[in-house]
């Protein structure tokens, strides 16, 4: 295959968004470079967000030229763009390795967030998700999760104010490029982005949090609870494995005890599925004691999956008993739905053509 990272025949290039802040010094030995070249291609890469070597006009064209040889400044491709009429802004990427994966950015109010992609596909394959549906293909580079962040900065006419991992993919499945790209994204050489405005939505396996915990970036975390029942839980998330929920929260307070960050519980409710009293119930009992609130997401339906939204007077319900209960809930309102941009939804539709 021919692509950016691999001209026909050629080596397979390295894309410059994969390096770290701190990792653009072995560029000092290129043809014609200067002690001061790492940081001013650094500076092209992240800062000023160049796509090109030409852009790059304060390099010689010589290193311009070594430096294509065996590098290129990004590895994926924006194919698609689908805009909703809500503003909802799905955007297709191309991988090098001609992998589909999808990101978008949803404006409501001051905010405005993007969803990141950390996976193509996901192995956790939950029964209301596109992204789990073909299992997981493979990890996400760090650089291919900082250019998603690149381009959606690229096209969005308002400014980008919060960044969640909530795409394709479990990030503590990837939780080294995870990481690193988080670390690009934070660093003021990077994208300068305040870790407080940074979620990473996990199924919060306790081993995984608690790795987490030794991270210094005071991110948030959101915890993909669903269902506050283990067994309604691994019927519901079959990629999971063991759900000990009682051990996920006690990790994730850890955490939380660690960074001050407060914790949400997401819950995708499905109606007849976990949109009961007893399921909100069980999510208070879960929580309880715990600084954690609950934000509860109506579907978004799935072309192909056998499930519906939540009548709104389930949610009011919910809502109620929890707020009785005495946990902080909030319910998402629904977005995108025109285009489709439910998780892993857009690049299903672009592999089916
Ligand atoms: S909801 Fe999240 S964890 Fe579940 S299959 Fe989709 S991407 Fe994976």
């Amino acid at each position: 295959m021919t692509s950016a990272n691999r001209p026909e025949g050629g080596e397979v290039r390295r894309a410059l968004t994969d390096l770290a802040v701190d990792g653009f010094g072995e560029l000092a030995a290129l043809p014609d470079a200067k002690s001061f070249t790492p940081t001013q291609i650094r500076d092209w890469v992240f800062a000023k967000g160049a796509r090109s070597f030409d852009e790059m006009t304060n390099l010689s064209k010589p290193l311009r030229a070594a430096l294509a040889a065996s590098w290129t400044v990004r590895s994926g491709t924006l194919e698609k763009r689908h805009a909703s009429k809500d503003g909802t802004v799905g955007l297709l990427t191309r991988l090098h390795d001609g992998h589909v994966i999808e990101s978008v950015s949803i404006p409501e109010g001051d905010r405005h967030t993007l969803c990141i992609s950390s996976q193509v596909g996901c192995a956790v394959a939950c029964a209301f998700c596109a992204s789990g549906l073909d299992g997981v293909i493979r990890n996400l580079s760090s650089g291919e999760i900082v250019e998603q962040v690149l381009v959606a900065r690229e096209l969005s006419e308002q400014p980008l104010t919060n960044y969640v991992f909530m795409g394709s993919g479990e990030p503590t499945h990837n939780w080294k490029a995870v990481e690193a790209s988080i670390a690009t994204l934070t660093h003021p050489d990077g994208l300068g982005i305040g870790a407080r405005r940074i979620t990473v939505s996990t199924i919060g396996h306790p081993a995984a949090l608690r790795k987490m915990v030794e991270t210094e970036i005071p991110f948030n975390v959101a915890l993909s609870v669903h269902v506050g029942d283990d067994a309604e839980r691994e019927a519901l998330m079959p990629g999971l494995g063991t759900s000990d929920l009682a051990a996920t929260l006690a990790a994730a307070r850890e955490r939380f005890d660690a960074t001050g960050r407060r914790l949400t519980a997401e819950v995708v409710v499905l109606a007849g599925v976990n949109d009961t009293d007893r399921h909100a119930r069980l999510l208070a009992d879960v929580v309880a004691g715990h600084p954690c609130a609950v934000n509860l997401i109506p579907w978004n339906p799935v072309d192909g999956l056998d499930f519906t939204p939540p009548a709104p007077a389930r949610i009011d319900a919910m809502v109620e008993i929890l707020t009785r209960a005495g946990v902080t809930t909030t319910v998402r309102r629904p977005r995108g739905q025109d285009v489709g941009v439910a998780c892993g939804q857009l690049r299903r539709r672009e592999l089916r053509g």
